[in-house]
């Protein structure tokens, strides 16, 4: 089974722009797991939320934003998250042991570059601000709107 890194590992394929305020400060994407022990801060913009059918995205119900490793900090107790790494093992989604919100998905590859945040994690008024696009993981690799 492919997995949605490899798919959205090309930069091509993830136009993102580093949020600056005209303050000149970066601007943060902000979400967290129900309890509050994951957090992430994004200072990449995606171009699109993506709303994936395949096995693992329909049951976690993920909206995923493909960004670069480098624009994520992502922070929470140790050993208090667990991973799951499904088919190719090319990434691992990332969930709170506590609360069993999965805040994100990080590349298992050596060079990987992108990884995902669910945005589902962050306020309805941050993802209300996005184009949300259906991508057919479960078939034919493509967007399905
Ligand atoms: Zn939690």
């Amino acid at each position: 089974m492919l997995s949605a890194l490899r798919y959205f590992a090309r930069e091509s394929d993830n136009p993102c722009t580093i949020a600056v305020l005209s303050t000149g400060v970066l601007k943060m994407y902000d979400g967290k797991c129900h309890c509050g022990n994951v957090c992430f801060s994004v200072t990449a913009i995606p171009e699109k939320l993506v709303d994936c059918n395949c096995s693992l995205c329909r049951r976690l119900g993920a909206l995923w934003g493909h960004v670069p490793v480098n624009s994520v900090t992502v922070t929470c107790a140790p050993g208090s998250t667990t991973k799951y790494a499904q088919g190719d093992k090319t990434l691992a989604v990332v969930t709170c042991g506590h609360c069993g919100c999965t805040t994100h998905y990080e590349s298992l590859q050596k060079d990987g570059e992108y990884m995902a945040v669910n945005f589902r994690m962050c306020d309805p008024d941050v993802v209300s601000g996005f184009t949300i696009r259906k991508f057919d993981g479960a078939d034919s690799w493509a967007f399905i709107d």
